[in-house]
């Protein structure tokens, strides 16, 4: 097994590196292993440049030709998973088989949009003789991409698949923290020749480089995941430009648990999935509403099984969640739980740190809070599950619907009838019933509300990366 990458910014099909860096720590140890590059102004004008000079190459490639470069740096990075998963979980602190499981994804991200590269359909539209009139899609030029640091393979690789798979151009900064997921893609399509330009990477303080990009006339679309602070101010600095935005911001997913579901089998599916990355998750189920009637049992079984959930460095052998991938989150977390506590709710399992070294935070869950409580309304982003009683299907709704976020949302029922209600009335981009998977290649993901604006993945997943042009044609002048 190799040690961590050197960290590089990838600009026009070259490495490069600069004076200034900063840190990478590991979460579990908080020891320094790596130096980031910050990319200087001048480094974001030379990847502009590069993008617009890759956009000129790679718009005018086929979809075909697109395709098979896409699938054989893909390939790679299949060759090279243990070696990414092993980064992966030094920089960000996931057990090493999520993180094995997260470069797989990735690769299905990037081989699902490779697929759709030839599927960009237009159509022809019905005329008189002598004209027609045929709509085509059209990559709609260099994107300006941001992605966040709680999956660092499969975050970035959302956003390089559907630019590059549409014709587009990019230029990606990926999360600070855990950069070496997007090193590793980088690395792949250098060794299968992409040509320069196609895909640039950088890293540094994130307002300076968005600061930078958007306004550049180069940029034709904004891509980004992260919180919805963030994305409301990206979206702002995009529209003095007129420039589109693809938004996968925050959620805060409601679980409705029906009294006719498995109780036993919904609580500990529910449990084992909240603590996957920690709850570093926009999909992570959070705020459970547990009709009366089970509502005990459900929180018995959830809390025996969240507070069974073993705790370490990922890189030791039956870890099930490791530390936050930052220190941040830590103090975010305990102030909810303390906020909750005041408030009146009952904390059964967990709460606080872990140790005093490395970023370890309990598998926590609070019962009973309040709807006043800061955490009903603040998405936690953390191992911190909310189970709360409800008297019927229809207050459950109305509690799932009441805060601004509308990403995932999840139900236990074996009743049609319920089904039929959750999927009328639920507000969400994704409604999951029996199953706590939110989002494949293959499905459109993304958020309605605060939740964000677009669809990645599916056969929506191209769309933002395209424009429509109609083009009409007379056979003679008319
Ligand atoms: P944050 O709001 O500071 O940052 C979120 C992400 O946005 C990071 O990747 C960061 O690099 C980037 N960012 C921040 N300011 C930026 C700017 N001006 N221009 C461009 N990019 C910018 O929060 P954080 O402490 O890093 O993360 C915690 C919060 O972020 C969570 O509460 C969660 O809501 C959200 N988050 C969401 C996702 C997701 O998958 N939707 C992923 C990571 C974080």
């Amino acid at each position: 097994m190799t040690t961590y990458p050197e960290l590089q910014l990838y600009i026009g099909g070259a490495w490069r590196t600069t004076e200034e860096t900063l840190p990478v720590v590991n979460p579990a140890t908080e020891e320094e292993i790596g130096r980031l590059p910050i990319a200087r102004p001048q480094d974001l004008d030379d990847a502009l440049t590069a993008a617009a000079e890759g956009f000129a190459i790679w718009s005018q490639t086929s979809p075909k030709q697109r395709a098979d470069l896409i699938r054989e740096a893909t390939a790679l990075m299949r060759e090279r998973q243990d070696e990414i998963a092993h980064a992966i979980t030094l920089e960000h602190g996931k057990p090493f088989g999520q993180a094995r499981l997260e470069v797989i994804r990735g690769c299905e991200f990037f081989e699902w949009d490779a697929g759709e590269a030839s599927r960009t359909y237009g159509r022809v539209i019905p005329s008189g003789p002598g004209i027609k009139y045929v709509v085509h899609h059209q990559p709609i030029g260099p994107v300006a991409a941001f992605s966040p640091w709680n999956f660092p393979m499969s975050q970035p690789s959302r956003k390089i698949a559907g630019a590059i798979a549409s014709g587009c151009s990019i230029i990606l900064k990926a999360g600070e923290e855990t950069p070496a997921g997007a090193m590793h893609i980088a690395q792949a399509f250098h060794d299968v020749g992409l040509p320069p330009g196609v895909f640039n990477l950088v890293f540094g303080i994130p307002a300076d480089i968005s600061q930078h990009l958007i306004p550049s006339d180069i940029i034709k679309l904004v891509a980004f995941t992260g919180s919805t602070a963030v994305g409301r101010h990206l979206t702002g600095l995009a529209s003095d430009h007129m420039t589109p935005v693809l938004m996968e911001l925050g959620g805060h997913a409601p679980v409705i648990v029906c009294e006719d579901t498995n109780v036993e089998a919904a609580a500990v599916t529910s449990a084992v999935r909240k603590m996957r990355n920690a709850g570093q998750v926009c999909t992570s189920p959070t705020r459970f509403f547990v009709h009366d009637s089970i509502f005990e049992q459900f929180l018995d079984v959830f809390t025996t099984r969240a507070a069974a959930t073993v705790v370490g460095n990922g890189m030791d052998p039956g870890v099930e969640m490791g530390p936050l991938a930052n220190e941040r989150r830590i103090s975010a977390l305990a102030g909810m739980v303390d906020d909750a506590r005041e408030a009146g709710a009952d904390v059964t399992t967990g709460g606080g740190r872990i140790g005093s070294t490395g970023y370890f935070f309990e598998p926590t869950v609070l019962a009973n809070v309040p709807d006043h409580a800061r955490v009903m309304q603040e998405e936690p982003f953390g191992p911190l599950a909310i189970v709360n009683p409800v008297d019927s299907l229809d207050t459950a709704i109305e509690q799932a619907n009441s805060v601004p976020y509308g990403l995932s949302a999840y139900g236990f029922t074996n009743r049609a009838d319920y089904v039929d209600r959750m999927v009328d009335r639920i507000e969400a981009g994704t409604l999951s019933i029996n199953t706590l998977e939110a989002s494949l290649p293959e499905t459109p993901f993304g958020g309605v509300k605060s939740s964000g604006y677009g669809r990645e993945g599916g056969a929506e997943g191209l769309h933002h990366y395209t424009v429509v042009k109609n083009v009409s044609h007379s056979i003679r002048i008319v």
